[in-house]
């Protein structure tokens, strides 16, 4: 490298550094800028010499952590220094026990934590699922290292374009099904927006850049509306002497994506792309009244829809966030979403946790983010079901809104949207919910899977007789209900194994056999039972008759013919290994089938052209996936380690079936045309048909044969062109 480069790339560093230290400056005490400095000049000499990916110097990576850190989520001096010296310990010669003596027990700690965590993102191996719970254990010790482990993904996917194709897709999905629900939860709504958006750009580029455009294309027109909106209630919010600030918030590019995806519309039919923000600057004691004041004006000047009124001010989500929310019908037509909310409020959207922090001392009582922590806490605390269930479990709470119910004495308990009778009672109490037989609601019984409804009073009806059934897990949605659940199921299973285990013993003692590992297996594969300790189980429940163990005596003399094929994880491996003996890990479609047994998964049908994967499953060989199909977030993220490239070659001999979803206005002789187009397109063959006509609109859904993309694309095109017909698009 020229020496004049050298020189040009210190200043950037060093440009970098002092940005890092402008922002974090109003929250710097004395001394603190010192420490900084040393764990600048710390990583840069440890880092000396590294490079990232992307051939820039490896410090800019630690330095922008940091400075996400102090800008986007409000951190202090810790966190910037912990993230300043994130790399090191896994990275450099530097040891934990260098950083305590150099900067204390408090950042080891959290660089411990941190460095623990990091092969989530660093190794291929999947141990995504464990180290996720991992991840969450260190929540107890300092919220910290989750605060700054956002802050890298959030760097890493800001500069995943260096990366392999086939990483960026792991990271990518990963970075959906984990980090940005963590980043919602935690109520650092930016950032969720942006890894988000950041992960739906890596996954499914095409929809993103046509989003992308749609968005600038319809600016002019979506400003004029936002500035004829606001023009008369701007002026009666001036006369209430409250400075304020009014913003027209558009929707991130996920969320406008998942609306289109969910209700199958183009994104011109995508009705609140956006929303209208009014921000007031009023002491603590004041904002709620003046935010009710504003709501006021707005509602004098629009029709507000009762149903979409929403008061997080009196009820504050669960990860804090407060504000005032009500859509209205503006004079064009249009329904339009308006959040009211104070400075305050704003901040703690925008930033979550640390704001929230900041804040904290003007309210009294737990924050709603401590509650939640706590509650992560006890959810890790009892659950020994295993590290996947959990991610799922979890996962599927993080997802939802949430449902306030009270107890009789009036006690506030919030669960996610769903919970039934059963959850409330677990809520209240592990013991309290495996007794519960039903509920009384509002005075009135009802049975165990009532779903709680907003300020339902609910009393719990319990007898001493009561015990968990598997019927109970499709009753409750919270992670606590179903952890305790399975936990006593498997309780109930280890009696039972152990139940049966004996009479194993005693009936093989009187055909004088012995109970050893031959015996065992042999067992297992007559009864067809999946492992010996299922065997147990299903003796000891009086699944299998205890009398046809004896019956086995007989076959010892020729015990092959009831020998089962049973597939273990030892298969897995070698049908990997038989992909990697074909050309280097990559899986040619329509070359290896020979050699490597694949499938074509059901669930997105893949056509060549598909961005497509394979994935090594248990029994039926490898499945080749969409890389958009609707599992492939959960397959890569959670077994990585179970996922080969895939590529099509040109040598397809069989057509392939698509299935298409047309929405029209119906009228005479529409479905002639439109199955016109299809059997005039050359090779193409109709599989199946169906047709729903309501109140004159027309859904129609189509499989056929087709080669490829490229075929199926054209005969889109072609359809689309037919009188009526609205919109034609592929589905699973
Ligand atoms: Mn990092």
């Amino acid at each position: 490298m020229q020496e004049v480069e050298i020189e040009d790339e210190k200043r950037a560093i060093i440009r970098r550094y002092r940005r890092l230290l402008r922002h974090a400056k109003p929250v710097l005490k004395e001394g603190d800028a010192k420490v900084i400095k040393k764990a600048f000049n710390t990583s840069l000499e440890a880092h000396k010499g590294m490079r990232r990916r992307s051939g820039e110097p490896y410090i800019y990576h630690p330095l922008e952590v940091a400075q996400i850190c102090v800008a986007e989520i409000g951190l202090g001096t810790t966190s910037i220094v912990s993230a300043l010296l994130h790399d090191v310990v896994e990275d450099t010669d530097l040891g934990l026990s260098d950083i305590e003596r150099m900067f204390g027990t408090k950042v080891m700690k959290i660089i411990d934590g941190l460095t623990k965590i990091s092969g989530v993102f660093d190794q291929g191996s999947s141990q995504q699922a464990e180290n996720f719970r991992k991840m969450l254990l260190t929540l107890s010790d300092d919220v910290r290292v989750i605060l700054i482990k956002l802050a890298d993904r959030l760097h890493n996917m800001r500069t995943l374009d260096s990366m392999p194709q086939e990483k960026q897709l792991k990271i990518a999905s990963e970075t959906k099904y984990i980090y940005a629900p963590l980043a919602h939860r935690l109520g650092l709504y930016a950032i969720k927006s942006e890894l988000e958006d950041l992960s739906l750009r890596f996954t499914d580029r095409e929809v993103y850049d046509e989003i992308i455009t749609n968005i600038d294309a319809t600016k002019g027109a979506r400003d004029k509306f936002i500035r004829n909106f606001v023009k008369p209630i701007r002026q009666q919010i001036e006369s209430l002497n409250v400075p304020f600030e009014i913003k027209g918030r558009l929707k991130s590019i996920h969320s406008i994506w998942n609306k289109m995806r969910k209700q199958n519309v183009s994104f011109q039919e995508v009705y609140d792309l956006f929303a209208i923000r009014i921000i007031l600057d009023t002491q603590f004691e004041n904002e709620k009244p003046m935010c009710w004041q504003v709501y006021s004006v707005v509602t004098d000047f629009y029709q507000p829809n009762p149903d979409r009124l929403r008061d997080w001010i009196s009820i504050p989500k669960a990860n804090g966030y407060e504000s005032l929310h009500t859509t209205v019908m503006s004079d064009k037509g249009q329904w339009v979403e308006v959040q009211i909310r104070s400075k305050r409020m704003d901040d703690i959207a925008e930033k979550g946790y640390a704001a929230h922090w900041k804040y904290k001392e003007s309210k009294d009582g737990e924050s709603g983010l401590e509650m939640w922590i706590t509650k992560v806490r006890e959810a890790l605390e009892q659950n020994d079901s295993s590290a996947i269930e959990f991610v799922d479990d979890f996962r599927s709470n993080l997802f939802q809104e949430e449902v306030f119910a009270f107890t009789p004495k009036g006690d506030l308990i919030t669960l996610p949207h769903g919970a039934t009778a059963l959850d409330f009672a677990f809520e209240i109490h592990t013991e309290v919910g495996s007794k519960c037989i039903g509920a009384k609601v509002n005075q009135r019984l009802v049975p165990l899977n009532y779903v709680l409804k907003n300020g339902d009073q609910i009393e719990v009806l319990t007898s001493s007789k009561q015990k968990p059934n598997e019927d109970w897990l499709r009753y409750v949605v919270s992670s606590k209900a179903r952890s305790s659940i399975k936990d006593a199921l498997k309780e109930e299973r280890k009696l039972f194994m152990a139940e049966g285990k004996e009479v194993i013993k005693r009936k093989l003692k009187q055909m004088k056999l012995n109970l050893d590992q031959e015996v065992l297996d042999q067992l297992t594969s007559y009864f067809n039972a999946k492992t010996p300790t299922d065997l147990f189980y299903l003796i000891g429940k009086g699944k299998i008759d205890h009398n046809e163990i004896k019956r086995f005596k007989s076959l010892k003399v020729n015990p092959r013919k009831h020998q089962t094929q049973i597939s273990h994880p030892k298969d897995l491996k070698t049908k990997k290994q038989e992909v990697r003996r074909s050309e280097s890990d990559l899986l040619l479609i329509g070359e290896d089938m020979d050699i490597v047994d694949y499938k074509f998964s059901k669930c997105c049908n893949p056509i060549p052209g598909d961005d497509v994967f394979g994935f090594v499953t248990v029994s039926e060989g490898i499945k080749i996936h969409r890389t958009n199909c609707p599992n492939a977030t959960e397959l890569l993220s959670n077994y990585g380690y179970r996922v080969v490239k895939a590529k099509w070659t040109s040598r397809q001999e069989k057509a392939f079936v698509a299935g298409l979803k047309i929405i029209g206005t119906d009228r005479l002789g529409l479905i002639n045309d439109v199955s016109n187009v299809i059997s005039s397109e050359h090779k193409v063959n109709m599989r199946s048909i169906t047709i729903n006509t309501d109140g004159g609109i027309f859904e129609g859904e189509i499989q056929l044969y087709v080669d490829d993309t490229k075929h199926l694309d054209q005969l889109i095109r072609n359809m689309e062109k037919v009188n009526g017909v609205l919109n034609v698009s592929r589905f699973n």
